[in-house]
């Protein structure tokens, strides 16, 4: 046809009669299957969920709220977390504690649904008050809901 041109060489009539093609792809594979059925340790897939990816020490994992000494939360609703984050995803609602007069988070809560691990909410706190180093990736539910995490959720983690 005028203007289509051909690339690479011409095929020779063995791969124009592609079974010849596909027997050479089939062989590959079977070539594999059994190196990795003798060989299973040299697999590079791990045997999931059995078995775990080790990760790296500094893998953005699901939040947690850090606590203080007396097992109070550290964070002091200054809303720098939820200003830095891009997703839009916290939500925090601040109070007061009734001993100290300080302020102090009555409600916090992450939509991981819209979380995109980006780290931001943690480089902003100014009081180490939320991380992601619990190392916990797996986040599946059968609910959205359960995927809001809330503050209790978020202290126990
Ligand atoms: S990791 Fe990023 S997207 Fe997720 S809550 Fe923190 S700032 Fe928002
Ligand atoms: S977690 Fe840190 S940045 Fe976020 S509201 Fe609490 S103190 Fe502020």
């Amino acid at each position: 046809m005028p203007g289509i041109r051909t690339v690479g060489r011409p095929m020779n009539i063995k791969e124009k009669w592609y079974l010849f093609e596909i027997a050479k792809g089939m062989m590959v594979s079977i070539r594999h299957l059994v190196s990795n059925i003798f060989h299973q340790d040299r697999m590079p897939t791990l045997q999931y969920p059995e078995e775990k990816r080790v990760l790296p020490e500094r893998f953005r994992g699901r939040h947690r709220l850090t606590k203080r000494e007396d097992g109070t939360p550290k964070c002091v609703a200054c809303y720098c977390c939820q200003t830095a984050c891009p997703a839009d995803c916290i939500s925090i609602e601040a109070g007061e504690r009734p001993d100290a007069g300080e302020k102090v988070a009555v409600r916090f809560d992450i939509n991981i649904l819209r979380c995109v691990f980006c780290g931001l909410c943690v480089e902003a706190c100014p009081v180490d008050a939320i991380r992601m180093d619990t190392g916990k990736y797996e986040l599946s539910s059968d609910s959205r809901k359960k995927l809001i995490y809330d503050i209790d959720t978020l202290l126990n983690d």
